[in-house]
């Protein structure tokens, strides 16, 4: 992996001196060989040169990572008073890119400076791409710069978690905790915003309390949108639910956002950071990058005795100081999929053939660090669409965006009122049906009692990005339907390119096959009958998509050609394809892909 974007955080820390960064760790500047203006040669030591590490700060607990979870575990850690907290986050406060607050402004996040704009090693099964992987470099991480979608998970998943030895993960355990920490604000809070459509922007109050995550609707809703949530029911037989979080899982609706009741993003900075930041017991640091865990010495005495994690070295990139952080009782690795085994790498934690491939000496050897990555692939249909039934016209032009940025912030109105695409359908499937498409891999793997597949609906050409077959037109307005794969069985890795946390960590995504001769799980999620109806306009379409492995990267292509009744043959690496689209009653059209 490498990073997309060459923009160093000191940069922006110049510009990101808050409130927040007002409790630095301090040295004692005054009676310094610094304040006294004397020689290099006189200065004191610093810790890292001497057997025992020099701590220049202690607290109870130390966060490294202050994104979605780490602000969550700051705050549940402070709540009794009883504990000092230090929380460390590598990346800036997120109001350097005040887009993030704003649901429309969502488009605008990626490769900008709170995102890390990672990208994947080439994939050999992806025909050697190097894919992005998009993660939140800033207070909040992740939930900073997401898609605002909130969802539970099946019950039976956390309930398995439990029978896997795992106490406290049983979803009665996590069902009371997504309670407490969540509550959802009923979608006709002003004038302005009941006067967008309200049908399927159904809830279960029971499922809420008054926690701080604020939950919401968007705002506007195209009508394609409603025409996904009536199609989801009619061609896939997902069922239109009251409410997608009570453990059921299975269904369609309008989804719940990470939103508060005047539209605006509830990140785990805006909400669990926010009730907690006055208390005198936590301090957060941004534009603090952790650079390794401290590991105590082993023990003169006792050759038994085990390594423990006992603090954490870090830049304070505002004033350039390194400090080490004592934690009296824990420190919590909260760094997110790739940067947390990279710490635990670079710390000596590890698999030892990886650690000592870049000259680190192993402190813990632990083969699981770094392995076991799992990720929801996704595939996305392009289609053309009517002006109407599509946002992408808000964005075509700066007029254009400016008039919707305009009615967004001076009356809370227009299409900047909504994410690109925030409602989405889950499909369970019979064990038949998962037989029936070669997925039987899923059943062995105990996966069969949950949803498999998550169908995105979004009013844009989703992804973001041309593909290598096709790009958006400037012109055209699109609409796009993405199948996720929820039961993915692939894994992938993070592995160094360095002894430093300086350079990113290296990892290949989940896509190879596993087992190697069983199709794809991945591509399970592609072989599923769906059909969207974008209402006014009463054209629907219906995909039957039946794939094989190497065919999947020109699906893109070929489906985003489908706008008229056609049928074709296009070449395939394994040889011909064969296309069928037909338009039938109500302008229906129907598109076969048999590989
Ligand atoms: C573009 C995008 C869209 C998504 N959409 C959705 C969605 O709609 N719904 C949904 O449920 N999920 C979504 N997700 C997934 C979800 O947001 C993440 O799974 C979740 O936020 C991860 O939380 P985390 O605490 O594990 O990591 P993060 O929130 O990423 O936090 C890790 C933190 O550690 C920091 N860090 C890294 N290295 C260091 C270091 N050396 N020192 C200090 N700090 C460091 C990072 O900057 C970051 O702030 C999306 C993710 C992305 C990237």
């Amino acid at each position: 992996m490498r990073y997309l974007t060459a923009a160093k955080a000191a940069t922006y820390a110049l510009l990101s001196f808050s409130s927040i960064a007002s409790a630095w760790p301090t040295y004692n500047l005054h009676n310094s060989q610094f304040a006294k203006r004397q020689g290099p040669g006189d200065l004191p030591s610093q810790g890292g040169q001497t057997e025992e590490p020099v701590f220049n700060e202690e607290y109870d607990f130390i966060v490294a990572g202050g994104g979605t979870a780490g602000l969550v575990l700051a705050n549940r850690l402070t709540e009794s008073g009883h504990f000092s907290v230090l929380v460390l986050e590598a990346g800036p406060s997120p109001e350097q890119v005040l887009a993030y607050e704003s649901p429309g402004g969502n488009q605008f996040i990626k490769g900008s400076v709170i995102d890390w704009g990672l990208l994947t090693t080439p994939q050999e099964h992806l025909n050697n791409r190097t894919l992005q992987y998009l993660r939140g470099r800033t207070l909040g991480g992740s939930s900073t710069t997401n898609g605002l979608y909130y969802a539970r998970g099946s019950a039976s998943v956390y309930d398995h978690w439990a029978k896997l030895g795992n106490p406290g993960w049983s979803w009665n355990d996590v069902y009371r905790l997504f309670k407490k920490s969540t509550k959802l604000n009923a979608p006709t809070s002003t004038a302005e915003l009941s006067a967008f459509s309200q049908e399927y922007k159904t809830f279960n109050e029971d499922a809420y309390s008054d926690g701080p995550l604020q939950l919401g609707f968007q705002g506007y809703v195209p009508p394609s949108t409603e025409g996904f949530v009536v199609a989801c029911s009619e061609a896939a037989d997902i069922p239109i639910v009251e409410d997608l979080n009570l453990g059921d899982g299975e269904g369609v609706k309008h989804g719940t956002t990470t939103m508060d009741s005047m539209l605006r993003r509830s990140s785990s900075y805006d909400s669990f950071y926010q009730q907690a930041r006055n208390r005198t017991n936590l301090k957060v640091l941004h534009d603090a990058p952790v650079t390794g865990i401290v590991m105590s010495k082993p023990s003169a005495t006792n050759s038994t005795s085990k390594p423990r994690a006992i603090g954490v070295s870090y830049i304070n990139q505002i004033t350039g100081f390194v400090s080490q952080a004592r934690a009296r009782n824990e420190v919590i690795v909260s760094m997110g999929a790739f940067h947390s085994p990279q710490l635990l790498m670079v710390s000596g934690i590890g698999p030892a053939d990886e650690l000592e491939k870049v000259g680190i000496t192993p402190v813990v050897v632990n083969e699981n660090v770094g392995h076991h990555l799992n990720d929801h692939s996704v595939f996305s249909i392009m289609a053309r669409a009517q002006d109407n039934a599509s946002t992408t016209d808000m964005s075509r032009t700066p007029q254009n965006l400016r008039a919707a940025q305009e009615a967004f912030y001076q009356n809370l109105t227009g299409q900047y009122t909504a994410p690109s695409g925030v409602t989405n359908g889950f499909q369970k499937l019979s064990e038949q049906q998962l037989r029936d498409i070669g997925a039987q891999a899923v059943i062995d793997a105990g996966l069969a009692n949950q949803t498999h597949i998550e169908y995105l609906f979004e009013s844009v050409w989703y992804p973001w990005i041309p593909t290598p077959y096709w790009a958006p037109l400037s012109n055209d307005s699109y609409i796009s339907v993405t199948a996720s794969s929820m039961v993915q069985l692939s894994r992938g890795t993070v592995s160094l390119r360095s002894a430093s946390m300086s350079d990113p960590p290296s990892s290949t995504a989940t896509t190879t096959p596993t087992p190697p001769t069983a199709p794809s799980e991945l591509l399970h999620s592609s072989t599923s009958a769906l059909s969207f109806a974008t209402r006014p306009c009463r054209a629907s379409l219906s995909a039957r998509i039946l794939v094989k492995s190497a065919l999947v990267p020109r699906l893109l292509m070929t489906t985003t050609k489908l706008s008229s009744s056609t049928s074709r043959r296009i070449p395939f690496p394994t040889g011909m394809l064969r296309v069928r689209t037909r338009c039938c009653r109500r302008r229906k059209v129907v598109l076969w892909i048999v590989g």
